[in-house]
């Protein structure tokens, strides 16, 4: 529920601030209009950004400006505390998107080049391990998938019941770039690297099958990563992903899990939409889907 209710009331504010530029005092509630509560995503941090703009822009057009010197001062600060804030989150923002695209990029092109050396070690003698190509590209999509449901039953079983003392950070306002349930993340990576160190050493279908695995965890986990905490909470940018309608419908999805309308559901991510129709959800999901269109739309032209 933080996520979209808070949108809507920090634009209020933002529009009164561009409305009422030529009010001088006008500018000092904006430390109001963001409760600490929601000062945490990324879409609130671009507007406390323009609002301090907005602040800076109207003391540089009134040269008139007649006020007590204490109150000017006091002022001054808060704008400037404001901005170091604003400055600290931008940084933090910067920070996970740097250790998201390292990864991504790193594990991408050491997974491309695992593929190619074990399959020409195995043609050395000649003969093209079909079969084995087949499985290991077979179990990448079938692990890809199977991470879903995955996914979807150790959300529900284990990380809202017995971990849930993990996962709660992940459904509180977050403070710094990572949070506890980002343990989570590395656990999952353990069977992949163990798959893939197996698999990428040893000749035969199996170790094949089980490198095959391994690539497709491991994709799943990027692809989570990239449509989770970048397009739905907003920890790094993910540009073109977010005009991606379908993704577009799974971040309304998941939007659905914070809000906690439907019991949690869904706990999947990448079928999530699915989950939320299936309990009924349908016109809920259209109208958060039309919400993150609007402010997806007023945030790329403010
Ligand atoms: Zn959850
Ligand atoms: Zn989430």
């Amino acid at each position: 529920m933080a996520g979209l209710s808070s949108i809507s009331v920090t634009l209020k504010p933002l529009n009164r601030a561009f409305s009422s530029s030529n009010s001088r005092h006008n500018h000092t509630t904006s430390d109001a209009v963001f409760p600490p509560s929601l000062r945490f995503n990324g879409f609130k941090q671009r507007k406390i950004l323009t609002v301090c703009f907005v602040v800076d822009d109207r003391k540089q057009s009134s040269p008139m400006d007649d006020r007590p010197e204490s109150t000017s001062s006091s002022e001054t600060l808060a704008t400037s505390r404001r901005l170091q804030k604003a400055e600290r989150k931008k940084s933090e923002r910067f920070t996970y998107l740097i250790a998201a695209v390292m990864s991504s990029f790193g594990i991408t092109s050491m997974a491309i080049m695992a593929v190619y050396y074990r399959f020409s070690w195995q043609m050395e003698g000649g003969q093209v391990p079909v079969s084995e190509m087949l499985g290991t590209f077979a179990l990448s999509v079938g692990a890809a998938v199977g991470m879903e449901f995955w996914a979807r039953w150790a959300h529900r079983a284990l990380w809202h019941a017995s971990l849930w003392n993990m996962h709660e950070s992940h459904h509180k306002p977050r403070e710094g770039a990572f949070e506890l349930n980002d343990v989570f993340a590395i656990i999952n990576a353990v069977p992949a690297i163990g798959l893939l160190y197996y698999g990428f050493f040893n000749k035969g279908l199996v170790s094949g099958l089980c490198f095959g695995a391994g690539l497709g965890i491991t994709t799943f986990g990027i692809a989570y990563m990239f449509v989770h905490d970048g397009l739905v909470h907003k920890r790094f940018p993910v540009g073109p992903i977010a005009d991606v309608p379908y993704f577009r419908k799974v971040a309304a999805a998941h939007q659905l899990h914070h809000t906690d309308k439907f019991k949690g559901v869904p706990y999947g991510l990448f079928l999530g939409p699915k989950e939320v129709e299936e309990v009924g959800g349908k016109e809920e999901l259209e109208k958060e889907i039309n919400r993150r269109i609007k402010l997806y739309n007023k945030s790329s032209t403010s």
